[in-house]
């Protein structure tokens, strides 16, 4: 059977009909301030409402205005981060307030296209903006789009491939109505998070079941069309916890690798899950560290946690030092003392933040 032609209204209307009934009411719905909008995009992108939620509340009271977040420290800002992952997000996230108030007198551009001049702004954020806050006819395209595309439409072209966007992109410009581009765009979002769901989708009272080409042909499990992502790579982290008297050695992460930016400890990585105990003295001694064998505890267990292309595994060795550590070696490790409530103040990965949150 062919495919159902193209209508230029029947998807907006539904969606324009459903969604005053059927929508969450989030803060960032009630503003048309470009920058908390900008802000909303920015935290909720690989977040979920719920986690992204507070988050965003926390931002805004703390930076209530693009000035003010350009202004504030990074570490500050990494700090209030902490948790959300991703942490190159909040540096982009950063320099862009710095980019707006530096190069547009601390006024968003109103237009998509130059919102796109941002830095770390992509189509899909300078769309939402574009939309939520000056009303420009603009589809956005999230994760949710692409599925409620593909199946109401039957596309098949993989999700994953950067060259379906343009596919997906015409189509849902074809669409949306000149006369509420932002309802249309909130709409189709959260009729894909609510009804349209990656799983169990809620068919049986969906408004657009009868031209919904998958439910009609039976391939609401087939579409969207999405190719595998890389298999990530697995990472062994032994963490050294040096502690001396009532201070923890932290380092600031500077190597272009995970977490830049943000502290954790003296730290080596190794091929095998678990090093023995020979082993860690032996680093110990490598770090220069003077402890007694009897100064080292059992190794923690294991702390996973998975990143976008990586899953971690982290032991952490906790070791009460007998000494300082030597100058040398805080220079060449980068590590400094700090006290527990120095510590709690650093940015940290959530894995480093959740080990001293039990132990300590
Ligand atoms: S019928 Fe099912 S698959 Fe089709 S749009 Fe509605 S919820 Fe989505």
């Amino acid at each position: 059977m062919p495919k159902p032609a193209l209508q230029s209204s029947f998807l907006a209307t539904a969606l324009l009909a459903w969604y005053p009934r059927h929508h969450r009411d989030l803060p960032w719905r009630h503003t048309r301030d470009p920058y908390a909008i900008w802000l909303s995009e920015v935290i909720l992108q690989q977040t979920r409402v719920a986690q992204g939620l507070p988050y965003y509340e926390r931002f805004l009271a703390a930076y209530p205005t693009v000035q003010a977040l350009a202004a504030a420290p990074e570490q500050e800002v990494l700090r209030l981060w902490q948790g959300l992952g991703y942490y190159s997000r909040a540096r982009n996230m950063h320099l862009t307030a710095q980019q707006v108030v530096q190069e547009y007198d601390g006024r968003f551009p109103s237009t998509y296209a130059e919102l796109l001049k941002l830095r770390g702004v992509g189509p899909y954020t300078a769309a939402a903006i574009a939309s939520f806050a000056f009303d420009e006819p603009v589809a956005v395209l999230d994760g949710n789009v692409y599925r409620v595309l593909a199946r109401i439409f039957g596309l098949h072209s993989d999700i994953a491939a950067p060259a379906s966007r343009k596919e997906f992109q015409a189509l849902a410009d074809q669409h949306i109505p000149a006369t509420a581009p932002a309802d249309f765009n909130q709409a189709i979002m959260e009729f894909g998070a609510i009804q349209c769901t990656p799983v169990k989708p809620d068919c049986l009272f969906c408004p657009l079941q009868q031209q919904c080409w998958a439910f009609q042909h039976g391939q609401v499990a087939v579409l969207p069309i999405k190719s595998k992502a890389k298999a990530s790579r697995v990472r062994y982290f032994q963490y050294f916890v040096l502690r001396y008297q009532e201070q923890l050695y932290l380092r600031e992460r500077r190597e272009k690798d995970i977490w830049q930016g943000l502290y954790d400890f003296a730290l080596t990585e190794t091929t095998i899950p678990e090093i023995p105990p020979a082993e860690v003295l032996r680093h110990l001694e490598a770090l220069g560290a003077v402890v007694d064998t009897r100064q080292v505890a059992e190794p923690s267990a294991a702390f996973r946690h998975v990143l976008s292309h990586q899953k971690l595994e982290a032991r952490f060795h906790p070791v009460a030092l007998a000494q300082p550590l030597p100058a040398s070696t805080l220079q060449d490790l980068g590590l400094r003392a700090y006290t527990l409530a120095e510590a709690d103040a650093l940015p940290k990965p959530i894995l480093i933040a959740n080990y001293l949150t039990r132990m300590y």
